[in-house]
Parts: structure tokens; sequence; C-alpha cells
């Protein structure tokens, strides 16, 4: 008798989003995220595509983290037939119930607008809840008999985690494969840092930032405030897009520090938001995944005078009546849907304003447009020109960048020098970079699978 394990790349394969691993072993299917592909639309026509697995068949959804791009077809599966346990962190189930909430809400608009059926119903988000069950940070639980789990801080966002899978190989040894999710751009202003992981034999990581660097962490906060200052005296608006979580959070406790320290002009801040609104409220409940400078903060980190959420559609539109300067931070982050359109519309036609990147802009969105310099684009059906500054800080990135992504296998590394590296989750060139320079300064075995490929482990 023997024991034969498999890894297939269902997803987040020469891509960012879409992130779907199936690993094979002990006579069990494990999935490890399932999330939406996103582009030009939040829900991009791909995710409609059948899986490359029947969803009845599955017995375990193991779930890095709370983006989207990592849950966001969880309800798909579940509508599929999909009826084992899902696992995560208490901090990501949390922070999943309003995402999928929130994804329902904007699946339904997309819907309305394109004369399409929506992805999935309330129901199947309902139906996917029920079968969640927590597993906490440094927990060891096992799966099935020969199959256990360890899940490590990643340092991404609040709960995200690094899954440590022990399973038996064909001779019933134990072998270990790890699954990154994304990993965090260690050290970051509210989380603690990316812990180090040994004795891997495999392991599956993210590349979005394979091929560049991040502008010094020092610096990140100076740029922030030069713009903001800068924007100010120009007398603009400043339109930052955001993710709801973690980049959000993070810019508020900026801001915080930067009034507390009088070192910007006291402007309104608009948190145009509902989903930001509510995921401050579960980061505030959370205050023990902080590191230790922002716990020694005290409560109101997320907190500054002239800060208003705004809730309600008819406020957000209101906006415009407030003079300037002021501050707006809307989502999505990558401008393919949201409040920040019609922001975008209203103030990238000034040249007094400025729209701020602080976030991965992905390949086809509006925002990798902006990034890109682009003078004139479509929103909503209407021609806007852009005169306003166009702005990226690349230091508030949420993913490790490439010589921190080498490091981190390094150190991986140091342990089993013999560790098989597979770079996912990001654009093809970026991915092969990092195999790349993997291969010629560590001398690791490392590689760029294909999307829908199979990898016989050991
Ligand atoms: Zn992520």
């Amino acid at each position: 008798m023997s024991n034969s394990t498999a890894l297939t790349f269902c997803g987040g394969v020469g891509s960012v989003t879409g992130a779907n691993f199936l690993l094979e072993t002990s006579g069990k299917k494990i999935l490890i995220d399932c999330g939406m592909v996103q582009g030009s639309r939040f829900a991009d026509e791909e995710n409609r595509r059948s899986f490359l697995y029947d969803p009845s068949t599955i017995d375990f959804l193991l779930v890095t983290h709370a983006h989207i791009d990592h849950i966001g077809r969880i309800p798909r599966l579940v509508a599929g037939g999909f009826k084992g346990k899902i696992h995560s962190t208490p901090e990501t189930h949390a922070l999943v119930s309003i995402m999928l909430e929130d994804a329902l809400k904007l699946i339904e608009d997309e819907c309305r607008q394109n004369g399409t059926l929506p992805l999935y119903e309330r129901r199947d988000v309902s139906a996917t809840l029920a079968l969640w069950s927590d597993i906490p940070y440094h927990e060891n639980r096992q799966l099935v008999e020969g199959v256990s789990v360890y899940l490590k801080d990643a340092g991404h966002v609040l709960g995200s985690a690094m899954y440590e899978i022990s399973f038996l190989d064909s001779d019933f040894e134990t072998r270990k494969i790890v699954f990154t999710g994304d990993l965090g751009n260690s050290p970051t202003p509210l989380l603690k840092d990316t812990e180090t992981i040994t004795d891997a034999d495999y392991l599956v990581m993210e590349s979005v930032y394979g091929d560049r660097n991040h502008e010094d962490r020092d610096s990140r906060r100076k740029h922030l405030k030069d713009v903001i200052v800068e924007t100010a005296n120009r007398k603009g608006t400043l339109v930052i897009p955001t993710f709801s979580l973690e980049k959000t959070q993070t810019l508020l406790y900026e801001f915080h520090e930067l009034e507390e320290q009088h070192a910007i002009p006291s402007l309104p801040v608009f948190l145009d938001s509902p989903l930001a609104i509510e995921i401050t409220k579960v980061y505030q409940s959370m205050k023990k995944d902080f590191n230790s400078a922002a716990l020694s903060e005290g409560p109101n980190i997320f907190k500054f005078p002239r800060l208003k959420h705004v809730v309600h559609s008819e406020e957000s539109k209101a906006i415009l009546h407030v003079p300037p300067p002021k501050i707006v931070i809307a989502g999505s982050g990558m401008s393919n849907g949201g409040r920040v359109l019609h922001h975008e519309i209203n103030y990238l036609p000034g040249a007094q304003n400025t729209l701020l990147l602080v976030g991965y802009q992905a390949a086809g969105t509006l925002g990798r447009q902006l990034q890109d310099g682009v003078k004139e684009v479509h929103i909503n059906g209407q021609k806007v020109s852009v005169r306003a500054h166009i702005e990226t800080i690349s230091g508030y990135s949420s993913h490790k960048d490439s010589d921190h992504l080498v490091e981190f296998v390094e150190t991986a590394a140091k342990s089993n020098p013999k560790i098989k590296v597979f770079a996912v989750m990001g654009e093809p060139k970026s991915a092969l970079f990092l195999v790349q320079r993997l291969r010629e300064y560590l001398g690791v075995e490392a590689r760029h699978p294909e999307l829908g490929e199979r990898v016989e482990l050991i």
C-alpha cells in the first residue's frame, strides 16, 4: 500500500487574483482558497467557468485571508455541491462575513446593469458561513489521520495565515507543504511581522511584486504627508481609492499619527465606504493582533478630529459641495467599482486635485490605466479627462516586494535547502522574475506552474 499526494494549480496562476489550489493526500481533497478573478469588473466573467474539479468531492477548504480574490468564489463552490468543512483563523472568519455580504451587493448591482444572472445568491452566502469553523494561529489541528495543519501569521491583513500542512509521503514519512496566501510587507504600521517557516519540503508562494521593490518604508509617511500638504496648498481634493480591508485601517492610523504630530493641516477627511467602516470596527475589536507599537497607541488609533464616516449614498454625493481642500477615501481600491468612481468623475478633470494610489492596480482596471498616465478614461459610460496629479506610494503595499520575497525563501531554505518553490499569484513576468532570482541567488528549485497543472509530490 502506498500514499500518493498531488497538487493542482486550479487558479491564481499567471494572475494575481483567483487563488485556488487543490491538494490531494491520504485519499482526501483539500482546497486552499477559492478566490474571485478580478479585472475590469468587480466579478469578471471568468468566475462563471466551472471549477476544475467537482465541488461535491472536496473534503476541506482552508482559507488564508479575507480578500475577495481568495474567498470570492466560495459561495459558488457551495452552490455547486461542496459540503465539507471550511477553516480559517477567527479573525478571517469575522471579516469574511462582512466581505461576502458586500460582494453580494456589488454582484447584484453589476447584474442589474448588465442584465446577467448573479454569480451567487444570498442563500449561498448563508450556506457558506454555516460550514465555517475556526482554527487559531499556532494550534496544531489534525484534519484526518496523517494530515494536520498549523497556521502562522502572514502579516498581510488582520487574520491572514500561512498554512503549514503536514502529510504522509509514499513511504509514510511526514512531509510539509506551506501555502503562504499573501505575504505582508513587514514591518507594517499596524500588524505583526510575517513569521518564518522551517522544514518545508514544498512552498506555494505569492509573487505579486516578484519583479519590483517598494520605496523605502521610512519614506512612505513623508511621501503621504507631502501629497496632503501639496494638495491642500493647491486648494484641491485628494482622492484615495482604497481597499477596505487593511489599507484603509493603515491609512487612518497614519492620518491619526500625522495629525497628532501637527505634520499636516487639519482637513475634512471623508471615509466614504460602509464596508471599510465595518471592517475598521473588527480591527478595533481584535487589537491583540497588532504589533506592539500600534498597541501602545491606545484605543483611538483610527480616529482624528475631522474624520467623517460616510454611510449613506446621499451623503457621499454631498461631499462634492464641501469646499476644498479635503480628502476622500473610498473604494474600490482598483477603481473597478464602488463609490470612488463618482469622485473620480468629479475630481480627475481638475488640475488642483490629486489621485493617490496606494495599492496594487491589476491589469485591465481603471486604476492601472490611471497609474499608467492615460489622459482620458471612461467611467460609467462618461468620458472623463485626467488633469489631476496622479501619485503612487508603493510603501503602503500590503505585499512583500521582490527583495523581501527572496529573503523569506532564504530563511525557509536554511532548514531545508532542498525546498521546492512554486511561485504563483503574480502576473507572469513577476512570477518568472522571482523564480529566476530564487534559482540564481539561492540555488533553490523554483518554478512558475501552469494553470491547471497537476504535480505529483514526493
Ligand atoms: Zn490579499
